[in-house]
């Protein structure tokens, strides 16, 4: 494992060479989610004042939606501070930003709690513990109408809510760096790599051929034009993985035209990545062809990572 990972067993291991990295540099991911979370915890706690609980957004009354959006934005200091420095996060670390997250629902309505605790009289405070307040807020969990007036409070089924609401901004806290984690990564050097090139092979055939043309044979042009580009991509794609190194990757890729047509009915994505301090390099290949719904469809084709393995990986589907 490279020093630079975050996994519970080494979480304060320094990472080797490289002037700009910090001493601890799990610790500063932590501490920069940690600044995310609190304001935007804070920020909730405001708007709720102003009686818009974004906390409480269900969709079809069971996704915490809004919990799980407050998470990812919350949790966006995670994936910055792993960004910024150059640490990949694993899958402890996961289950740390996820427990921590939870901790920090609990402490958010615990300042609530106190907030309102104040405010009491003195006789009235002792009988209003944490666990009452919570009971309260559960219990008296209800839905607005699309008038905006408020529903029957649910009673016991409000706790399922409650804990759906901490379950969803814990989970929703991952998805920053669920989503930095499918950028590449040196494992040796220990830095994200930075996209250098992307080329497009397209079809011959574009949504101008489709015109006026049945079902069926519109379906078959589309399924010839995904077969004809899949055979480039796959000619293109072993002439990359049989060369030396990233100079040559680079040069097969760039002699690809820049301009490709964008209404060609598929295309085969190439995408390379190096790292900004070795040689290493990944060279990603995705599908995508039109379809007659308008939406398009997408597939990844295959993955050449020259990054931290001594000889070429290449995985193909
Ligand atoms: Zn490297």
């Amino acid at each position: 494992m490279s020093p630079t990972e975050i996994a519970p067993e080494s979480p304060t291991a320094s990472p080797a060479g490289g002037s700009h990295r910090q001493k601890n540099p799990g610790l500063v991911v932590y501490l920069c989610g940690l600044g995310t979370v609190g304001l935007t915890l804070f920020l909730v706690g405001l708007l709720n004042d102003t009686d818009f609980n974004i906390m409480g957004w269900y969709w079809f009354f069971v996704v915490p939606i809004g919990a799980m959006i407050v998470g990812a934005v919350a949790g966006l200091g995670y994936a910055l501070g792993s960004r910024l420095m150059d640490v990949k996060i694993r899958g402890g670390f996961l289950l740390v930003v996820f427990l921590t997250a939870g901790l920090n629902w609990v402490a958010s309505h615990y300042v609530t709690y106190r907030h309102l605790s104040e405010q009491l009289e003195e006789t009235s405070r002792e009988s209003f513990t944490f666990g009452a307040y919570m009971r309260a807020v559960s219990e008296n969990f209800a839905f607005k109408d699309r008038s905006g007036k408020v529903g029957k409070p649910l009673g016991k089924v409000g706790y399922l809510f409650t804990i759906l609401e901490m379950g969803g901004f814990s989970i929703g806290t991952l998805i920053p760096v669920l989503l930095l984690g499918l950028r590449p990564y040196c494992h040796q050097c220990g830095r994200y790599l930075k996209k250098t090139a992307t080329r497009i092979v397209g079809s011959e055939m574009d949504l101008r051929d489709l015109k006026k043309l049945k079902k069926a044979e519109k379906i078959e042009r589309i399924e010839s034009s995904a077969r004809e580009v899949i055979e480039k991509g796959r000619a293109l794609f072993e002439e990359m993985t049989a060369t030396p190194g990233y100079p040559e990757v680079l040069e097969r890729l760039t002699a690809l035209p820049e301009e490709a047509n964008k209404k060609a009915l598929a295309a085969v994505h190439f995408h390379l990545w190096k790292c900004p301090d070795c040689e290493g390099h990944v060279v990603k290949s995705t599908l995508t062809n039109v379809t007659l719904n308008g939406q398009p469809n997408q597939a990844e084709l295959a993955v050449l990572d020259r990054t931290n393995a001594p000889e070429p990986v290449v995985s193909e589907s």
